[in-house]
């Protein structure tokens, strides 16, 4: 009997075994400058972050089974989509994007908390650093722009929002990878707060007293290769999720 690993090792050469991927020169300029090496990024493994953009921009457009099964041709529309993605997220990665959690201060309109929500996004940031793109923690640190750092405010229909909320939804979408949904919870928690996301496509920080009187998240991650798979996991939801938004059927009538 053959006994399957439970966790398989993800690499750049792994992700892309048995796929036909499309060549660095068919992707955006960007992803061939990180892939060579001349784009300022961080994340400590960018030829992985670049196969998986691969990966993506190839199962998007070369009628995998999977998604094409049907006969449903909607070819072009999901090479658009990939592409946009990938030139946002790719943008997305450059240390340039990310924020500046000691000046995040500065600019914050909220006057109730605004230290512990820049303590809470920073203990993200010092656990997952540039493994994930700036617009997931300038998701995170968007409370303090608010009124109130407890204000819902509802992304899709919120003139305020944009710009941004593409892919902040999608980033608080990945969630669905629920590993990371704890850990980002369990040092939420430790400043007294909880991340709530409707999806309406709502977003706030509760009062954790107030929402879990008693109550706290600890979670750590078993080991190196879980957290290395919830990570690959959780970038490739988010990736999936900026890309379908546009598709996404709104609801002003849900968004409250
Ligand atoms: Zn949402």
């Amino acid at each position: 009997m053959t006994v399957q690993p439970a966790i398989p090792i993800l690499s750049a050469t792994s992700i892309l075994e048995g796929v036909n991927p499309v060549t660095i020169e068919q992707m955006p300029t960007i992803w061939q400058k990180i892939a060579r090496g001349e784009a300022e990024v961080g994340h400590p493994e960018p030829q992985f972050l670049v196969a998986l953009a691969q990966l993506f921009f190839t199962k998007a457009t070369d009628g995998s089974p999977e998604i094409f099964q049907q006969g449903f041709d909607c070819q072009s529309l999901y090479q658009q989509g990939a592409w946009d993605t990938l030139q946002f997220f790719g943008a997305d990665y450059l240390l340039s994007a990310y924020p500046n959690f000691e000046l995040a201060k500065d600019t914050a309109v909220a006057k109730d908390g605004v230290e512990r929500v820049i303590a809470f996004a920073t203990d993200v940031f010092d656990d997952f650093q540039y493994e994930l793109p700036a617009s997931f923690y300038r998701m995170l640190l968007c409370p303090i722009e608010r009124d109130s750092i407890l204000e819902s405010r509802a992304m899709a229909f919120d003139i305020r929002m944009q710009g941004v909320k593409r892919a902040y939804d999608a980033c608080l979408h990945a969630f669905n990878v629920t590993r990371m949904l704890m850990s980002v919870q369990d040092k939420a928690t430790r400043h007294g707060l909880l991340l709530q996301h409707g999806c309406g496509c709502d977003h706030e920080l509760t009062n954790l007293p107030a929402a879990a009187p008693g109550s706290t998240v600890q979670y750590s991650f078993e080991n190196q290769e879980t957290r290395h798979k919830a990570i690959t996991a959780y970038t490739w939801r988010m990736w999936n999720e900026y890309m379908l938004f546009p598709l996404s059927i709104q609801s002003k009538t849900l968004a409250l």
